[in-house]
């Protein structure tokens, strides 16, 4: 292997590593879309248990396992993401939402009056 050759490869190999930082960068971007979205499919499918379990009356023991849906769309909120259903799981970039307060203050209002 002459210089020359030397530097071509060198050049491609080069290039190569362009291709996966950037591949990188997508494959990255990605998960951090996936997780997300589990996020707030999670608080959905508990949104709906909950009220799927409101629905049956013989129902009266609280949930053993973790979170209500309540705290969950909270948690969600505290991680900057919408929980109003203007713009639900969309990221909320550090501002305050007027919508999701009032969906807030409905649900406590549904809570202290039963
Ligand atoms: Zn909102």
């Amino acid at each position: 292997m002459n210089k020359n050759e030397l530097y071509e490869k060198l050049n491609q190999l080069e290039s190569a590593k362009d291709v996966i930082t950037s591949e990188f960068g997508n494959v990255q971007k990605l998960i951090d879309e996936l997780i997300e979205e589990n996020i707030i499919l999670k608080a959905q499918v508990k949104h709906y248990e909950e009220l799927l379990s409101q629905n049956d009356d013989s129902i009266t023991e609280p949930k053993e396992s973790g979170q209500t849906s309540v705290e969950l769309l909270q948690s969600l909120y505290e991680q900057g993401f919408h929980i109003c259903n203007v713009s639900f799981g969309e990221h909320r970039r550090g501002g305050d939402c007027l919508f999701c307060e009032k969906f807030f203050e409905q649900l406590s209002g549904d809570d202290l009056n039963g």
